[in-house]
Parts: C-alpha cells; structure tokens; sequence
C-alpha cells in the first residue's frame, strides 16, 4: 500500500481536523500563510525557453544557416569585408528574430494570464469568490453545476452530484459522487466517489468539499498531464507554411538558374554564386510566420481591451470569416436586469400554509443566497422572484418562511427539463415546490384545466415580451424511497405565474444592423417561450418579415433534409435543448457557413466545441462552457462579439497587407536580378545590396503593417470566405506584376545610367529598389484608399520606420568608410532627385492599382 494518506476512507470531521479546518473555512490570515508555505494552486506548465537559447536558436534557421556558409566561402576566396558584412547581417536578422519571437511569447503569456477562474470558498464563516490559484489546503469550497474543480476536494456535502472525470481517468461519462465515508483502502481514483479532482467538471448538482490538496500536490499535478494546452498551429500559419515551403523551393530553383546562367556566360563564378545565395535568402520571406504570430497574438490582446477574451489563437484570424451568429438570448442580447411586473396566483388561499403557495415557491424554489433585502447573490431570474417576493412579504417574514419550511432536499434546475424542484418539511409532512417554464410545469400537473389555463396566461404575457415562469406545489406525507425526478415531479398542483422584464441591451439593436451590413446573420436561439423570443427578437431587429421562427418541438419533428432546405430562413430558435444547438451548428456548417456561437450552460459545450467559434460567458457562464469555447466574452455582451468580428477581420486585412508588402518586394529583386542579363545588361546589384535591402526593408515596416488601423469599409463587405487562400482577391498578381513593374524601372534607370552616370548606376540601382520598397509599404497601407486621402500620418511606426531606413540608405551612399564596405559611391544631387522620382513613379504605380482593382463585395 502506498504511503500516500487517502481522504476518502477518513470521515469528514477528521479530515477537517488533518487540514486544520473547519466547517466554516480557515480564517482569511490561515489562508495567506498558508498560501506563502505551500504556494499557489497552479500547475507548473512546460518551462519557457530561457531568453539566450532562444536568441541561439535563431541561428538554426536555414536561411541563416546558408548566409553563414556564404561568409565561409567569402572569407576562403579572401572577401574578408563580405564575410564580416554578411555576419554582421546574420547577427542582426538574428536579432530581429529573437525581439519577434520574444515579443510573440510575451503577447501570448499575456492573454494566458488574462484568463483565470474563480471558486466559491467559505472563509471565516462566509461565502465568498477567489482567484483559484490562491486556494489552499484546508479551504471549503462550493461547487455547482458547470464548475471547474479547482483542486483536490474531499466531499463533505453532496446533492444530486455528478462530474465528469475523463480528463483524470478517461472515463467519458460522469460520475455520481457522494458524500458517504469508504472503508476500502487503494481504490483506483475512478472509484473514489467521495472525492472531487482538480481538473474535472461538475455536470450536475451540488456540493461543499474541503481542500485536501493543490496545485502539483493534486492528482492532476502527479499525473502531471496539463488540461487542453494546445496551442494549434493556426489554418493560417499552416498555410503559410505550405507555401512557404513551395516557395523556397521556386527560389532555389530560380537562384540555381541565375547561377547557371551566369556560368555559362563566363561571369566570375564566386560572384554569380554569392549573387545567388543572396537571393535566396533576400527572397524566402522567412520573417513571415512570426510577423503573423505576432499580429494575432498583439490583435488578441486588442480584443481582450474590448472584453472579448481569446483562449485559442487561430480564432483571431478566423473571426473575420463569420458568417453567422447564434446567440443566446438572456443576458447576452438582454440586460439580464430582470424585474418581475406581473404575477398572478392560480391557487387560493391554503389555511395551512403560512401564506399562498405562489408566494411559499416564490421565497423558498431557488437557490439565491440572501445576505440582506437587498444584497441578494444568484441567477438572475430567481434573483428577480426572491426581490419581489421580498417586496410583498416583508424581510422578516421571508426569513421566518425558511425557518419554517426548512429545505430537506432538492431537485436542480437544468435546461433540459426546464424546471426545479425543492422538498421542504411541515408540521404535517413535507411540501414539494416546483418552478419552471409553462409547458414543464404544465406537463406535471394533475388538472388538465390547470394546464390549459397556464399555458394560455403564459402565452399572452410572453407575446409582450415577457419571461414567464410558472409555480406549482403538492403536500405529502411521506418521502419516497428515492427522491427522483420520475417519483417527485408529477401531480402538482398550479399556484401560479410571475411575468418577467429583461429589457434589451442599448448596444444590441445597433450592433445587430452592423453585423446585417457586414454579411452576418444574427439568429436568437433560446430556451424561453417562443412568443417571448419573437417579441425580443423583432424589437432588435433580429427577426423580420419573412423570417422563420422554430421551436425545438418543431425542430425534433423535421427531417435532416427538410431542415437543411430551411436552416437560412429561420432566424429565432425557441425553447431549443442545448443537442439542438449541435445540430443547427452542423446544419448550418454544411451549407458553408462559418459559424460563431454562445453558450453558457455545461450542456452547451458540445457545441461550443463543434462552432467554428465558441463563444463563452464570462459573467454569468460555467466554467465547462468557458473551457470548451475559442472566445470569452467579459461582459456577455452580444455587441463584444461584433467588436472582435470588426478586429478580426482587420487583422486579416493586415497580415495581408505585411504579405502583400513583404512578397512584392522580393518579387521586384527576383525579377530584377533574373531579367538583366536577359536584357543584356550587367548584374545590377552585388550580393551586399540584396542583402541590405533585405534586412532594412523588411521587418520594421512589416512589423508597422501589422498594427494598422482597419480599413473604412471592414464591416461594409462580406465576410471573407473561410477557405479562401491568403492570395487571393488579386493578392497574387499584384505581387507578380508590381514587382515586374518595379523591377522595369529599376532596370530601366540601370540601363538609362549605364550610359549617363558612369560608375554611379550601380548605387542608382540599388538606391531605386531601396527607396521604391518604401514607397510600396506606404501605398499598401490599405487596399482602397489612396494615402493622399488617408493621411501620411494614420500609421506613425510605419512612416518612422520608412524616414529611418531613407536615412540609412543616405548614409551608406554618402559616408566614405561605408563606401568602401557596401561598394557605394557618393550619388549627385541630380542623380539622387532622379532615384527619388522613379521610387515616386512606383509609389504612385501602386496607388494605381487601388483605382483599377474591382472593390471588394
Ligand atoms: P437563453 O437560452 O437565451 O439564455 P433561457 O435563460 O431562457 O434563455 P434556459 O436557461 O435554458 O434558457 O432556461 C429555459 C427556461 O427554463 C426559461 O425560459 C425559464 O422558463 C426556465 N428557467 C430558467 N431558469 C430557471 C430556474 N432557475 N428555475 C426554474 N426554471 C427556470
């Protein structure tokens, strides 16, 4: 037997006494000192590469790889200025490698540390919300359903619990868990049922347990298996990938060629060879894949500003691509201030009840924890309910009801069923009171009259808008064997209905006409009435003429096909079950859409999972919710979701802007270098210029277009197809032709000051190329709108950069000592305003090609 002590086999009160705890919690001082002992409740995930071994692994690149076998070849033919240039290059590619991929991790620790959960504890004798990572031994903690357990807990308390333990134990279906003491010693951890694992989700009931262990003390933390860490290559990067790899291999082609060529025409060997390998390495966009990184990692931290949380990065660039948004309707569309404004008792007056059953269930049907009149903690229908039962009771008499009908057992609400059950002691047996929506408490009662006059009262209030929420009750004598819900929920008798307001959120209506104007279609889907969700769903403009609104009864009677033909019309889902959710998920994915979706209870998370994007609530969602979805929203706010659309898709618009900018320059050397000496003119450019123009022209302002603002139009046109390529919307051909645009001039002014400006072409060249890259990363800027109209000033890290590196190239042209190093020489004042006018020329060429592009739709 191992060493290890087992809680399951100690009665509560001593493990209470082994963690020197009590019934009610440690005291806040106990918590912090502990907290210091032992540490927080983390687990220790995979240790970042120290910041040296990183800045090392740079050189393990293959481009770096190649530039340094091209300075071993300079140094051996005795171009020791080249090899000590080249290095100096490799060293600072390296450099601006490393600051990229730091600045990469650093923006993606900083959205790991943004995402923390909370857990109930009782401390000093009162409830009360923490950080889960400053859990400590000895700590009671509530559970409900759709937490997170957050650490090792010995249950102390158990109703109706059941948790999903698979990620401990890979056993797919929950477990029913109890309080009950075992006598069995080396119970393998499945058949612990009095114990709740770090790691694992409650799926139902309720339950109080005391912290035996936390962080890499749980089990969990033994195993030392980390909860859903992946951090998926994102469609994008893989792509990228793809075609960088295709890409190189063009290059190497192309630059083999070049070698051949020059070969064969009898031009010096080591330099057509270095020519070459310059090439290739000016060429492979290699900067590419953590310029993108960054992009997304900066453009989720932009969103997490907004309150949109990000827990999985590819969902930053495929926000762009929604096309449809199924949203909840309470709380994320609405306010979820509920006020309840009409109520109506079916029941009279019972003489043996304290007051009328409607006001009985109202006070005592629910699970909200009254500290005062008016501190009152708890979802926020039942909130609702208990103010306003408050309201016509008084204080006193309310807290006097739970007194007197003490609460002996319960049946939790969940979405399925659509109701509650609560068991409550009297003088003469017990009361059973029942809450829910019209048709599940309707379905329960013993007069069918009842149920017919409920489910017409329900219907007319929820056609105004209204949340209804019926009540019923049933006296009896004794308990049966097992409180179920088959032997409890049946024979009621009605006492009545409360009508409920939620108005909706100011933002929505707006935001809703946004989403319209951008493509998307909002569709409500929500277990409430379906009158209440048509009325809600028109004030906001969600449902409109000739729109379908479905029940999940009506949906549930459908074939798959017939629903296929009618998925696109429907635009409400009433009193849907969170599996239908899944199949309109699916459905709708079928027909090409790409699909974001709320959800907040445990059962949603299947399709939370099963949506393009899964969208959680921060607020008022479960923690199961939340670890299934890409996105959380930190206010529940449906608008959120419309601001991380706008950011997404402005993120994709600039990382295709830095591509566009990036591979076009490489295009215009590439062409360049291959056309000259088909055109019968000299190697324009030695391999020091090729690389020069590579290193300044490329990150920073690469870098710069990353942080872009969005374009006027970006909530104007369609969302971008999910599976169209990066290159496409004449992406691709604006890098072939532009860059053969620029790479005419620069050979045209080659050929034009071969016979005016002496030994100067060479430096006229190579200033051309330089400065007219800068002017093609001012004028993709953006796609549309001409930078005369846009404002030079709209992206100042941009325009800083593009002065710098025109200050560099000045100084390499008109420095002596760099002369000499970068093969250079002093341009005239004339020759210098004539490389200004052809970059000018190019710059007002891209301009162009805004004007003959076909807008996007
Ligand atoms: P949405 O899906 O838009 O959030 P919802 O809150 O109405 O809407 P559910 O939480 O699935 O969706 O609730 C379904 C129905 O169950 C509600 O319309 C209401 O009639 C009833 N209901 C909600 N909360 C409770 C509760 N605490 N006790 C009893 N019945 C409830």
């Amino acid at each position: 037997m191992s060493s290890k002590p087992f809680y399951y086999n100690l009665a509560p009160e001593k493990i209470l006494e082994q963690v020197q705890s009590s019934p009610q919690g440690i005291s806040e001082a106990q918590a912090q000192h502990r907290l210091l002992h032992y540490g927080k409740n983390q687990l220790k995930g995979k240790a970042h590469k120290p910041a040296w071994l990183m800045f090392l692994g740079q050189f393990g690149d293959f481009m770096i790889i190649i530039l340094m076998v091209a300075a071993i070849v300079s140094g051996l033919m005795g171009e020791i200025t080249d090899t000590i240039i080249i290095l100096i290059i490799v060293l600072l590619n390296s450099v601006i490698g490393f600051v990229q991929e730091y600045r990469a991790e650093k923006a993606i620790d900083a959205l790991k540390q943004l995402s923390i959960t909370t857990a109930k504890v009782i401390r000093d004798g009162k409830i009360q919300n923490i950080d889960s990572q400053d859990l400590v031994r000895g700590d009671i903690v509530q559970l409900e359903a759709g937490n997170a357990v957050a650490a090792d807990l010995r249950l102390v308390e158990a109703h109706s619990l059941r948790i999903d333990e698979s990620a401990l134990t890979g056993e797919s279906l929950p477990v029913d868990k109890n309080a009950q003491t075992l006598t069995a010693n080396d119970l393998p951890l499945g058949d612990r049922l009095n114990m709740a694992y770090k790691g694992t989700l409650v799926t139902n009931g309720r339950a109080l347990g005391v912290v035996v262990a936390t962080g890499m003390q749980t089990e969990l933390g033994h195993i030392a298996r980390l909860l859903d860490q992946d951090e998926a290559e994102t469609p994008l990067k893989k792509r990228m990938s793809v075609f960088s790899k295709n890409l190189t291999y063009i290059i190497l082609a192309i630059c083999a060629i070049i070698f051949m060529a020059g070969w064969l025409r009898g031009e010096d060997l080591l330099r057509t060879f270095m020519i070459s390998i310059s090439l290739a390495v000016a060429a492979i966009p290699e900067a590419l894949p953590a310029l993108m990184t960054i992009a997304l990692a900066q453009g989720a931290n932009r969103m997490a500003r907004k309150n949109a949380l990000v827990r999985k990065l590819p969902a930053v660039e495929t926000l762009g691509s929604v096309s449809y948004i199924c949203t909840d309707k309470t709380g994320t569309l609405t306010q979820n201030k509920m006020t309840v404004v009409e109520s109506l008792s079916f029941d009279n007056q019972d003489n043996n009840l304290a007051t009328s059953p409607l006001l009985l269930a109202m006070s005592l049907s629910h699970d909200v924890a009254v500290n005062a009149p008016k501190n009152l903690n708890g979802d926020s229908t039942e909130v609702a309910i208990v103010e306003n039962a408050i309201h016509t009771l008084g204080f006193e008499q309310y807290q006097h009801l739970h007194t007197q009908y003490e609460r002996i057992a319960e049946l939790p609400f969940d979405s399925d069923r659509k109701r509650m059950s609560t068991i409550h002691r009297t003088e003469h047996g017990y009361i059973v009171l029942c809450k829910g929506a019209a048709e599940a408490i309707a379905s329960t009662l013993s007069d069918t009259t009842q149920a017919q006059n409920l489910l017409q009262a329900a219907d007319q209030w929820a056609k105004q808008g209204l949340r209804v929420l019926a009540f019923s009750y049933k006296k009896i004598k004794d308990l049966p064997e097992q409180t179920s819900i088959q032997s409890i929920e049946n024979e009621f008798v009605l006492a009545g209905i409360v009508g409920i307001i939620d108005p909706p959120r100011e933002e929505v209506k707006q935001a809703i006409a946004e989403c319209k104007r951008a493509g998307i279609k909002t569709v409500m889907i929500t277990g409430d009435h379906p009158a209440t969700a048509a009325a809600i769903a028109s004030q906001i403009g969600i449902f409109e003429e000739n729109d379908l609104l479905l029940t999940g009864q009506q949906l549930a009677q459908l074939s798959a096909s017939e629903f296929d033909k009618k998925v696109t019309q429907i635009s409400v889902y009433a009193r849907v079950s969170p599996e239908q959710k899944l199949q309109i998920v699916k459905t709708l994915q079928g027909k090409g859409h790409f699909v974001a979706m709320t959800g907040d209870g445990v059962n949603d998370a299947p399709s939370l999972k099963a949506a393009n994007i899964g969208v959680a609530m921060g607020i008022n969602g479960t923690d199961v919710s939340k670890e299934a979805a890409h996105v959380i929203l930190l206010d529940d706010n449906f608008a959120t979701i419309v601001k991380a659309v706008r950011e997404g898709r402005r993120i994709y618009d600039n990382i295709r802007k830095f591509v566009k900018y990036v591979m076009t320059c490489n295009s215009a050397e590439i062409w360049t270098i291959f056309l000259a000496p088909l055109i019968g003119l000299p190697m324009p450019l030695l391999p020091i210029h090729i690389l020069w123009i590579n290193l300044v022209t490329d990150g920073l302002p690469g870098l710069a277009l990353a942080s872009e603002h969005a374009e006027t139009n970006v909530m104007h046109r369609a969302p971008r197809p999910a599976n169209e390529g990066l290159f496409a919307q004449g992406l691709g051909y604006h890098i072939l032709w532009v860059g053969l645009f620029m790479a005419g001039v620069t050979l045209g002014t080659q050929a034009w000051s071969i016979q005016v400006a002496g030994s100067h072409w060479q430096t006229m060249v190579f200033t051309v190329l330089s400065l007219s890259q800068l002017g093609c990363a001012l004028a993709v800027r953006s796609e549309h709108t001409f930078l005369y109209k846009q404002g030079i000033f709209g992206n100042i890290p941009l325009l800083a950069s593009v002065l710098l590196t025109v200050v560099l190239q000045l100084t390499i042209i008109y420095i002596p000592f760099l002369n000499d190093v970068f093969k250079t020489s002093a341009l005239t004042l004339n020759e210098l305003l004539i490389c200004f006018a052809a970059a000018a020329v190019i710059f007002h060429a891209v301009e162009f090609t805004k004007f003959i592009k076909p807008q996007k739709q």
